[in-house]
């Protein structure tokens, strides 16, 4: 039996060729291609300050340290997201302070937001679910009128838009991810973007031990980490970023034969609609009100991967222990936590394979 994965990056030999370069030129890391990769991000997201950093999270953590939140704080964000969006906040004693989200796009919801804020509240974090924007202009509108700030948690949405801006530089900093299953990848890796300078110079500092660009090497001003990208990885973002706008049409090409297939069937809801501006499809999620679980093992059976994407955080043990918080919290994020799965999506992908495993969803949900 043929075996299909939920993702797979999409590496060509141009990729290959920049990493070797890498690998014969010896020098690997702070050379001019993490540099390079920095300039190259800002002028594709129209944003004037960029920090590469070795992973998403790792970009997440210093976004939130480079805008001073600090334990005790509260910081307002969605728990229907990847871990990572708030165990950034978790680091630092932040509290997060989930709200629900709309059951169109799955991002959190504006209106939810004014009732959850406190004096200590610090900031939003905004998570652009799945490869689609979350609602910006009233994000934005509820910050001003609080004095609150806005991370964009844009792991999953590098090259999707909101309204004329790319997502991750609407707010006041906006992290990018590039792990194998995002629209491009470096292997590990992310990128800090700010229009900023001032975050940026910090972001830059803390992911480099604390060092200041213009102190010496064993100088450090302030806690730091090893958060830096190596010269390998940029390399390969350097390469991936030329075929960004090609990979994300392909992607776009797959789920568009997806929701094709799946348009008569009343027991799917093909999601995440696109009800703004612009969409660069991150995974394949669809919405299966009833027997979710059962459609995983039935498919696993035939060999094809999903993931239920994804649990909704507050009610991770951890989160549970630590916060307390309990089911039913979220209710709109819990009834879309049980129902959503991603399929196999990723460029290779044949238009056989996407019907066949379009075929066998709809058989598997059909099962009396
Ligand atoms: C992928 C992702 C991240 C960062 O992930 P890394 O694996 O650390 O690069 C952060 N937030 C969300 C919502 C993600 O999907």
């Amino acid at each position: 039996m043929k075996k299909i994965n939920v993702a797979r990056p999409y590496i060509d030999k141009n990729d290959i060729g920049a990493v070797l370069q890498v690998l014969k030129s010896g020098w690997l890391s702070l050379g001019p291609k993490y540099k390079e990769f920095e300039r190259e991000v800002s002028n594709y997201a129209k944003v004037k300050h960029a920090s590469a950093v070795s992973s998403g999270t790792a970009g997440l953590h210093l976004a939130v340290k480079a805008l001073d939140l600090k334990k005790g704080d509260e910081v307002i964000t969605t728990p229907f997201s990847f871990i990572a969006s708030s165990n950034c906040l978790l680091y630092e004693g932040i509290k997060p302070v989930f709200v629900d989200i709309e059951e169109t796009t799955y991002n959190i919801d504006p209106k939810n937001i004014e009732k959850a804020i406190t004096e200590k509240t610090k900031a939003i974090l905004v998570v652009h679910i799945f490869g689609q924007s979350a609602n910006m202009g009233s994000i934005l509108r509820i910050a001003k009128n609080n004095g609150l700030k806005v991370i964009e948690d844009a792991c999953e949405s590098f090259g999707a838009y909101a309204g004329k801006k790319m997502t991750g530089t609407i707010g006041d900093v906006g992290v990018y991810a590039f792990y194998p299953n995002k629209q491009m990848t470096t292997g590990e890796g992310g990128m800090v973007v700010s229009n900023n300078k001032r975050i940026i110079e910090l972001c830059n500092s803390m992911r480099n031990q604390g060092r200041d660009i213009y102190s010496d090497w064993l100088g450090h001003q302030r806690l730091g980490y090893n958060y830096r990208m190596d010269e390998i990885s940029a390399a390969l973002g350097i390469s991936q970023l030329k075929k960004l706008n090609w990979m994300i049409e392909e992607k776009r090409k797959i789920a568009e034969r997806y929701n094709d297939n799946f348009k008569e069937e009343k027991n799917i809801i093909a999601s995440n609609p696109l009800i703004r501006q612009s969409h660069s499809w991150f995974v394949y999620v669809i919405r299966v009100p009833k027997k979710r679980d059962l459609l995983i093992k039935t498919l696993q059976k035939q060999g094809i991967q999903t993931k239920p994407y994804f649990p909704v955080i507050h009610l991770q043990p951890f989160m549970r222990k630590e916060f307390g918080y309990k089911n039913g919290d979220y209710p709109i994020s819990e009834k879309i936590a049980s129902q959503t799965v991603a399929l196999p999506f990723y460029i290779g992908l044949t238009n056989s394979e996407i019907d066949y495993i379009s075929k066998k969803v709809i058989q598997s949900i059909n099962l009396p």
